[in-house]
């Protein structure tokens, strides 16, 4: 018997039949004899219509009613879900996160969770019902409900998962499972068997917006095994597991890609101690994440460019704070460019291999692709290009590196 945490999303809750479905599935694991807690997501689109009401009064709702009125999407789930599993002969009882006290700090709209008191969860499982929890919410010390930011339920099911030390927390959604890229631009993608959570996270970050990253963080930290599942498609999904239980030799797991880049360059700074903070002060004042970054060396007369990527929302806001910076320094001029695209190889295997970058940059040179920036972690290597280049850049480095062969357990 093992203990089991499935959550299940939006779409997969987003109507009656499917709710039935869900109970359906939630019932033959509990028939094998298996203990299992479910989280459940909204209905899929209540929670923008939610939001959409407190809108109608306020431009920006007051955080703690928004978090009360928020929460009544869950709310509606786990009931209708119990009543689907009694229905079905399955004993179960919902809960909202207060019921089974997910303790959060105050921060409404984007609470995170400090604490769970599995022991009523505990109690139920032994009684043998199965236990049906809203995600995405909580309460503070204080007593008031919070929730956890969109995408939230996500966190919720594996901070159950971590609270009851489950076996597996098992992620239901409306993709079977983590694909080498994305296959609406290389339809040869292959879905992973396993996959690395340094690699989630990487991939998660960098557009590949299968699993909320905090959740992945979570599950890392507290050692949850995590699955990512289809709750339309029967199958294994894919594992997303520890470096060490990873079994395939893979250098590479994936090509994850981000659309949404915008670039800055400020020529003829003063090559001296202290620039590059005179310069991205200004931007991280304005609240502007930067990414990429790169300096070049000075060529003779202690003058260098400096180049910095940002999200491409942020593009027309980075250009005029830049502009400012760039009187102050007497700098040359300001370049901006807002169509690039960034993409990524990612694999925890290129840290013992070297030559990835080699046979990156063949790949990409072959298909002529000129690479305007490029930076390196350990375990992803990251060039920028024009955006026309995105889905060639794509396919050519999912080709260059097997990607669309490679067999995994
Ligand atoms: N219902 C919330 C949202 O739409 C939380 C979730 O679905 O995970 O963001
Ligand atoms: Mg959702």
């Amino acid at each position: 018997m093992a203990l089991i945490v499935q959550k299940y999303g939006g779409t997969s809750v987003g109507d009656i039949e499917r709710i039935m479905a869900v109970a359906e599935r939630v019932k033959r694991w509990r028939d094998r004899g298996d203990a299992v807690v479910v989280v459940v997501s909204a209905m899929s689109g209540e929670t923008d219509r939610l939001i959409g009401l407190a809108r109608q009064i306020q431009a920006r709702p007051v955080p703690r009613e928004l978090d009360v009125l928020m929460s009544t999407g869950e709310q509606v789930t786990i009931a209708l879900l119990s009543m689907a599993l009694s229905a079905k002969g399955c004993p179960a009882h919902s809960y909202t996160g207060a019921q089974v006290h997910i303790l959060t700090d105050s921060a409404h709209n984007k609470a995170r969770i400090r604490d769970i008191d599995a022991a009523r969860v505990r109690a139920d499982l032994e009684a043998g019902r199965v236990v049906v929890v809203a995600g995405f919410q909580g309460i503070d010390e204080h007593g008031d409900i919070t929730t956890l930011g969109r995408g939230g339920s996500d966190t919720s099911a594996v901070a159950i998962a971590a609270a009851l030390q489950a076996d597996e927390c098992q992620i239901y959604t409306d993709v079977d499972g983590v694909y080498t890229t994305d296959p609406r631009v290389e339809p040869r993608a292959r879905k992973l068997a396993r996959v690395t959570f340094e690699e989630m996270l990487e991939m998660a970050s960098l557009g590949s917006k299968v699993l909320q990253i905090r959740a992945v963080e979570f599950a890392g930290k507290y050692r949850v095994p995590l699955r990512v599942l289809s709750s339309f498609k029967e199958g294994e999904g894919t594992l997303i597991t520890f470096e060490e239980d990873a079994v395939e030799d893979a250098k590479i797991a994936g090509i994850a890609f981000s659309r949404d880049e915008a670039k800055l360059t400020v020529l003829g700074v003063p090559d001296q101690p202290g620039v590059a903070h005179q310069i991205l002060g200004p931007i991280a004042d304005a609240n502007i994440e930067v990414d990429m970054i790169i300096q070049n060396v000075a060529a003779q007369e202690a003058m260098t460019d400096f180049t910095f990527t940002v999200h491409r929302n942020d593009y027309a806001r980075a250009l005029e704070v830049l502009e400012g910076t760039a009187q102050q320094l007497n700098a040359r001029q300001v370049l901006g460019d807002p169509q690039i695209v960034k993409i990524s190889l990612v694999g925890v295997g290129m840290r013992s291999h070297a030559g990835i970058a080699s046979r990156m940059f063949a790949a990409l040179a072959e298909v002529g692709i000129n690479i305007r920036m490029i930076s390196t972690s350990e375990i992803k290597i990251s060039v920028v290009v024009d955006e026309k280049y995105l889905e060639l850049g794509v396919r050519a480095l999912h080709e260059a590196f097997g990607l669309d062969r490679l067999e995994v357990a």
